[in-house]
């Protein structure tokens, strides 16, 4: 691949909010590296996609200890690639990565020990190539764990300099209540929650978004496609290079003839809007400014083209979202 440059234009194209309240703007969109940067997966192809989301504003790219297959590989990936491309520009991305789900086997890969996260971002930033993260996640909430030993942990990656922020993923309303005032008490912030949210998966809703609001932390959100269901990826069947046909994460059982024809009803709406379906279902995650960033995965740069256009109509009619409400719960 030839040498990179950044295109000149790229803060133009994107749109960016404040992260709780903090000091930090994230671009509406962000990129997620779960699925498609992993060993199994093209190299330059995540490298041109990498390199089109940045040319296109987005800022921030988030990661995890386990992404790949195998684990560690997408943190290995994307370190290969900063180095390629990103050296020039490393202050103008915002990294993320994340501990607590199995990585190692013995009692300290797993959940949210001190021992496990520590010994965890030392290995990402190792495969990444960094000297520290600016976002560094507890993935899940740990009911074994006391709250106060994960949250230590946390604090400890930025007192060393290791981590910028601090974020907890997959907690509900009181547990990230609980967390942002033990942060608190350590003179530290909970920047963000990073719960998943689209129109398939509206709990944030339901408690979740109201403490975020309470604490002023940011709500940056995952799988906003569901996975690729909200797009037009399955509307006449399963295509062999998707997620369905390829990850235990999205099985092909649940893609059932009744979500093909809500999903077709809510594309009607899409096209009368002027979008694809996938913007569609973002403009929505975005719709009334609780969500900071929403965070898309892809397996090829059209892709990315297609999800950024979502931020040209972030508005809808009462209309409109009755009519999406009527088909979600139909
Ligand atoms: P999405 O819901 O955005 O799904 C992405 C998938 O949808 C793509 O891989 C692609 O599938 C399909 N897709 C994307 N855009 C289009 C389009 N325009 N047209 C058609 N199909 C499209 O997000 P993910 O589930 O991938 O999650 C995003 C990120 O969120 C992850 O990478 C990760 O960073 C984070 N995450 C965090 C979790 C946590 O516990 N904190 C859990 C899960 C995710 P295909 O491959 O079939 O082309």
């Amino acid at each position: 691949m030839n040498e990179y440059v950044a295109d000149k234009t790229r803060y133009e194209k994107m749109k960016y909010n404040r992260c709780g309240k903090s000091g930090l703007l994230l671009p509406a969109l962000s990129l997620g590296l779960w699925h498609n940067f992993g060993d199994s997966s093209p190299f330059e192809n995540q490298r041109e996609m990498v390199r089109f989301a940045f040319d296109s504003g987005i800022t921030h790219f988030d990661l995890a200890n386990n992404y790949g297959p195998p684990p560690g590989s997408a943190e290995e990936n994307f370190g290969k690639i900063l180095k390629k491309d990103f050296r020039p520009y490393r202050d103008e991305l915002i990294i993320s990565t994340k501990a607590g789900y199995y990585m190692w086997e013995g009692p300290y890969g797993d959940w949210g020990s001190k021992k496990y996260l520590i010994a965890s971002l030392d290995q990402s930033l190792k495969r990444m190539g960094l000297e520290y993260v600016d976002i560094f996640y507890h993935h899940r909430y740990d009911p074994n764990t006391p709250l106060e030993e994960t949250m230590e942990a946390l604090a400890q990656a930025v007192r060393q300099g290791k981590a910028l922020y601090v974020g907890v993923s997959n907690y509900g309303p009181e547990e990230t209540r609980r967390a942002s005032s033990i942060l608190k008490q350590m003179g530290l912030r909970l920047l963000v929650n990073q719960p998943r949210y689209s129109m398939l998966e509206r709990r944030m809703e339901d408690g979740l978004q109201q403490v975020l609001e309470e604490e002023g932390i940011g709500a940056v959100v995952y799988s906003p496609l569901a996975q690729g269901l909200l797009t037009s990826r399955y509307l006449d069947g399963i295509p062999e290079d998707s997620r369905a046909m390829k990850s235990v994460f999205l099985k092909k059982e649940n893609i059932t003839d009744e979500l093909v024809n809500k999903i077709r009803k809510l594309n009607e709406v899409a096209k009368r809007r002027g979008q694809s379906m996938a913007q569609m279902a973002l403009s929505w995650v975005l719709r009334n400014g609780k969500v900071t960033s929403a965070i898309i995965g892809a397996s090829r740069k059209e892709q990315i083209a297609d999800n950024i256009r979502a931020l040209d109509n972030l508005s809808f009619t009462a209309e409109e979202l009755q009519e999406i409400d009527a088909v979600l719960n139909s």
